[in-house]
């Protein structure tokens, strides 16, 4: 729709202005430091920072009701730059012009219903996130738009010339850092590093083709982070992984995204995401905050984050129920085909300490709970899921699997009504599902194929037939008639079909 035939009262705040006075803040210490340089410890104590708005009350001058209006009003524009995660602009990135906003089609994933036989298997109502959907196939692209922005608008304002964009990556983070610094060059050049054979071919395609460089390194994610942490220290690159705030900004629209789905109404709803890194739970927590903070959202949803046993510090941590008494220990992972969350030492755990706690503070009750489950339920739950409709990766089974088990914990009500993220596409993980079918799966994954979900191809060549066509050789007359009758017929009876009367 055409600015001018919106209603004149919402004209004027249809396009947003650069506003706000964003700063890093430190969790450690509190101390703020600007942003007009990229940070990602606070220079006095070394901690984790996260990005806050210091003129935020200002957002609370528009009424919630107004706040509303505005947002579903924006779905009707047709202004690439609103068009993603910047759809919340005054929420995600205040500052950013609209000219530095990159958008490649991120955001706005759908939230697709379980049917009713997969709703009654698992005894909730609910609903898969879909954020394979993003143009890298996973969640990562949300916070990729916000931080290539923010270095976008870096270059147009002359404060840097070029950059090159450096990450660690168990698979995603990296196809959607190269992604976005391909479609900024010749300003921006990325480079990855992945653990070696730690990730599935189709992502390792991803940044080559994007025009990477890629470097695969021995060891585990956890290692790699390392490294680029050494990298970023030492020299000027800029540093793409999770600890950068600006990442955590962008994810926050799946928070409003959920929020407006609901029509703001997020009574009795649970969100249920995987945790690896832990940015997506942080984000997630974030969002949901600020939204309840203007009154655009009343109460703060029931938030889940879902761990594998074969990697599960964050889980570690909560079941001690004592907040005094717990303790963080970085692990040592194990295999896990919740790969991408495979993570011993997540960057972003003393942001989910403090907005945990601050959550939990504000909802006047426990309102996040971290729960644990097996690999086997992982699979069989994403074998199950995609057997019903969806597209779900290893993690949307990690996540329905984590609402089974909540369910069964008691820690969510089957009156309730639960969004769970599918953070990846099917198709990245497909390898996963293929040692499945095949019973072909490492010792130490612990997964034992139920006869029941596994499929095969079947190869149709009956031994009766003595021509068969090939590629550049094709069949005609009888003995293409002869194979069309033999095949159809094998595979007929296969299927135990009826003949029509
Ligand atoms: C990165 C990633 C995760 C883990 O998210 P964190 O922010 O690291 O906790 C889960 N699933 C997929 C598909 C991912 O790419
Ligand atoms: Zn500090």
């Amino acid at each position: 729709m055409k600015l001018e035939q919106f209603p004149e009262a919402i004209q004027p705040h249809l396009i947003p202005a650069p506003a706000g006075d964003l700063v890093y803040r430190c969790l450690g210490c509190a101390a703020e430091f600007g942003i007009q340089e990229l940070l990602y410890t606070c220079p006095s104590c070394g901690q984790v920072l996260l990005i806050y708005d210091r003129q935020f009350e200002r957002l609370k001058q528009r009424s919630p009701e107004a706040w509303r209006q505005l947002f579903d009003y924006r779905r009707m524009l047709t202004v690439p730059a609103l068009m993603g995660i910047y759809r919340y602009h005054e929420f995600i990135g205040p500052v950013i012009p609209l000219e530095a906003v990159v958008y490649l089609g991120e955001g706005h994933t759908p939230m697709v219903e379980a049917n009713a036989h997969l709703q009654a298997a698992v005894g909730i109502r609910f609903y898969y996130k879909n954020d394979g959907q993003n143009p890298s196939a996973s969640f990562k692209d949300r916070g990729m738009a916000s931080a290539f922005s923010y270095i976008n608008f870096l270059i147009q304002s002359g404060r840097v010339s070029e950059m090159l964009a450096v990450c660690a990556s168990t698979g995603d983070t990296s196809a959607a850092a190269a992604l976005y610094a391909s479609y900024l060059q010749p300003h921006i050049k990325s480079a990855v590093l992945l653990p070696h054979k730690k990730v599935t071919p189709q992502q390792l395609s991803q940044p080559l083709g994007s025009g990477a460089r890629v470097y695969e390194i021995p060891g585990v994610f956890d290692d790699c982070m390392k490294v680029v942490e050494a990298l970023s220290e030492r020299y000027d690159v800029a540093l793409l992984n999770s600890k950068n705030a600006w990442r955590i900004l962008g994810q926050e629209s799946y928070s409003y995204e959920i929020a407006q789905a609901f029509e703001y109404e997020m009574i009795d709803k649970v969100v249920v995401v995987p945790i690896g890194n832990a940015g997506n739970i942080t984000a997630v927590m974030s969002g949901f905050l600020k939204f309840h903070q203007v009154g655009l959202i009343a109460q703060l949803p029931k938030i889940i984050g879902v761990q594998s046993a074969h990697a599960d510090p964050v889980y570690q941590y909560y079941r001690e129920a004592d907040p005094a008494k717990r303790r963080f220990v970085p692990q040592s992972v194990r295999s896990s085909v919740a790969q991408a969350a495979m993570i011993g030492n997540p960057v972003s755990m003393p942001r989910v300490i403090e907005l945990a706690r601050h959550y939990d503070e504000m909802a006047g009750q426990q309102r996040v709970h971290v729960v644990q489950v097996t690999e086997q339920a992982i699979m069989d739950w994403q074998l199950r899921a995609n057997r019903n409709g969806h597209i779900a990766c290893t993690h949307g089974g990690e996540c329905l699997a984590g609402l089974e088990q909540g369910l069964a914990a008691g820690v969510i009500n089957k009156n309730e009504v639960a969004v769970i993220d599918s953070t990846a596409h099917a198709l990245k993980f497909a390898g996963f599902q293929e040692l499945y079918f095949e019973n072909r799966f490492p010792e130490d994954y612990e997964v034992r194929p139920d006869p029941e979900l596994i499929n095969a191809p079947k190869y149709v060549h009956p031994q009766t037939l003595v021509r068969v066509p090939a590629p550049g050789a094709p069949l005609s007359g009888p003995d293409f008639d002869q194979f069309v009758q033999t095949v159809t017929q094998a595979i007929a009876d296969d299927l135990e079909l009826k003949k029509r009367s």
